[in-house]
């Protein structure tokens, strides 16, 4: 069996004008996974709301208190882009709880069928840095579940790995200076939020962060040429004992933000591959959580065929 992550409490983060990351993207999901029959072959996880004292495991406490403030005062904004509504911090709060939850069941199993997880969140999380909310993201919920796997249950290494066509600049910089996590991102370049070069190689250069910036128009091909020829050895070199990913879906030809022109066969591949690395260094551990994705079709759909490479 593998966990799925899905709550309506995500729902609550919802903004009062149109903007690209609302509360339709997880409806249509999993509307999409019932009616494929995938939905029943998970196993539901029960997320609990994070506590401040888990959100800090990746944030400074004035991080929090941005956040905390901005729902007091919602519906505001924090930047242009990036919105808090009355839910919003509630919303937050269980999806970060939700990634401490997912890690928490797939590292305290022996069962190799209840490894792997399927975390459908939002608000996303990746651009999210260590003081300051950005991007849609309020606070890192992949970079909490990393941090929670490494404090908490003494895991000694982790890998994210960074699907979203954005790069995970907020993930990049929690960790920037802890080699324990190899964070590896794959990004179109130039776009939002402008970070991501291949000479950003974490504290000291150590390369344990590595990005590849691909250009407009990228597809499947070139896209799984550059994650096999540099992201898997990575990983190999690293030998994580828990893989997460970062799945942004808006790297997709359909979607309204980016210039991509992957299909989903793309996603479902390279999280094949990550399911085979995960099989060889750690137990088969693989949590992969949403993060951006804005064409509602082309996501739901992605997400089917992801579901169904993970349920194997
Ligand atoms: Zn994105």
């Amino acid at each position: 069996m593998t966990w799925i992550l899905l709550d309506h409490r995500f729902l609550l983060h919802r903004p009062d004008y149109p903007h690209p990351e609302r509360p339709e993207r997880l409806v249509a999901i999993e509307d999409a996974l019932k009616e494929s029959g995938a939905l029943d072959r998970f196993t539901p996880l029960k997320p609990h709301a994070a506590t401040d004292e888990e959100l800090m495991l990746a944030h400074s406490e004035s991080h929090l208190n941005i956040v905390k403030a901005a729902s007091e005062s919602a519906p505001t904004m924090l930047d242009p882009d990036t919105y808090v509504s009355k839910g919003s911090l509630d919303a937050a709060r269980v999806a970060a709880g939700g990634l401490v939850e997912a890690v928490s069941s797939v590292c305290s199993t022996k069962d190799p069928n209840e490894v792997r997880a399927l975390c459908l969140v939002r608000p996303p999380g990746h651009h999210a840095t260590y003081d300051r909310p950005m991007g849609f993201c309020l606070f890192n919920n992949v970079a909490i579940g990393a941090r929670f796997a490494l404090r908490n249950l003494n895991l000694d290494k982790v890998a994210i790995v960074d699907l979203d066509v954005h790069h995970g600049n907020g993930t990049q910089d929690i960790f920037w200076g802890d080699p324990a996590v190899l964070f590896a991102s794959l990004h179109q370049m130039p776009l939002y939020p402008g970070s991501g070069y291949p000479d950003e190689r974490g504290a000291g250069d150590s390369g344990h962060i590595l990005n590849i910036p691909l250009e407009s128009g990228t597809g499947d091909s070139a896209y799984l040429d550059l994650f096999h020829e540099h992201v898997v050895p990575a990983i190999e070199a690293h030998r994580p004992e828990l893989i997460l990913v970062s799945l942004g879906l808006d790297g997709l030809d359909d979607d309204p933000l980016a210039t991509l022109a992957l299909t989903q066969n793309a996603f479902v591949e390279a999280i094949g591959k990550l399911m085979e690395l995960a099989g060889e260094f750690c137990y088969g551990r693989l949590i992969v959580t949403l993060e951006g994705g804005y064409d509602l079709d082309a996501i739901s759909a992605a997400i089917v065929a992801i579901s169904q490479k993970l349920l194997r």
